[in-house]
């Protein structure tokens, strides 16, 4: 579904990703971590072409993220993502938020776009929230708000980049457990986290990048228990 091969990326003349090779099959859940600065960010937002990679090449779905924008637009209505910072718009409503793509990009009228918004919103356990603003609610609240506005899109994969790392602690859990429920349901999902607990319940693969480069990759339990590499030695020893 998703294929990287020789993918690199250099922001000026720093170079952010060095020959990525991956592939991600329907309906996996592939866990992404490493240290600051070792291109995770990069690495998923060259998928939606929010970054643009130089050499290389990414498909998604059979369609490859390129210069023509209306494969890119094509993939990004594929293609759910979440931030560390929920990105909702604070001018408006929750469901207003939930509504927006899907009526101004899908041409959903109206009426059925709030409908499948407040389907997401039950689903995520804040149908109460859809008529206040963002900046009233707790950051838990938003970053659910935020996962069920991608769900309204209907989105075949989903990309998180470090959703529960601006949470208070209290806060993560509720993420946790909606992005639990998501990967239970079938969802592909690329999740670029630091918490191991999620990626041992749910991840088949976890990678570990350094320095813009796929150092190591396996499964969870394998990969936590013995990293072959003493640079995921270090990190992992670094997390606990
Ligand atoms: P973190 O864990 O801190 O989020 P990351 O693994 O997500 O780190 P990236 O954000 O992908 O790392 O950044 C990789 C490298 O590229 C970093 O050294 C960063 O400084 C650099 N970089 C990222 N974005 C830009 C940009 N827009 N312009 C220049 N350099 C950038
Ligand atoms: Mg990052």
């Amino acid at each position: 579904e998703i294929t990287l091969s020789g993918v690199h990326k250099w922001y000026g003349q720093y170079h952010a990703l060095d020959d990525i090779n991956l592939s991600i099959a329907p309906r996996e859940k592939v866990v992404i971590c490493g240290p600051s600065g070792s291109g995770k960010s990069t690495l998923i937002r060259c998928v939606n072409r929010l970054e643009a990679h130089q050499q290389g090449r990414i498909v998604v779905g059979g369609v490859e993220v390129g210069e023509d924008e209306r494969k890119v637009d094509a993939i990004r209505r594929e293609v759910g993502m979440v931030f560390q910072q929920f990105n909702l718009f604070p001018h408006l409503t929750i469901l207003e938020n939930c509504i927006l793509a899907p009526m101004w990009v899908k041409r959903i009228p109206r009426a059925q776009a709030t409908e499948i918004a407040m389907d997401y919103l039950n689903r995520v356990r804040i149908p109460e929230q859809a008529n206040k603003y963002p900046g009233q609610l707790s950051g838990g609240q938003q970053q659910r708000v935020a996962i069920a506005r991608a769900l309204c899109m209907n989105p075949k994969v989903m990309l998180f980049d470090e959703p529960t790392s601006a949470l208070d602690p209290e806060m993560v859990k509720e993420v946790l457990d909606t992005m639990v429920s998501l990967a239970n349901e079938g969802m592909t999902m690329v999740c670029v986290t630091h918490e191991m607990g999620f990626a041992r319940q749910v991840a088949d693969r976890v990678i570990f990048m350094d320095q813009g480069r796929i150092v190591e990759e396996g499964e969870p339990d394998e990969f936590f228990a013995h990293p072959k590499t003493d640079r995921a030695s270090l990190f992992l020893s670094q997390l606990l």
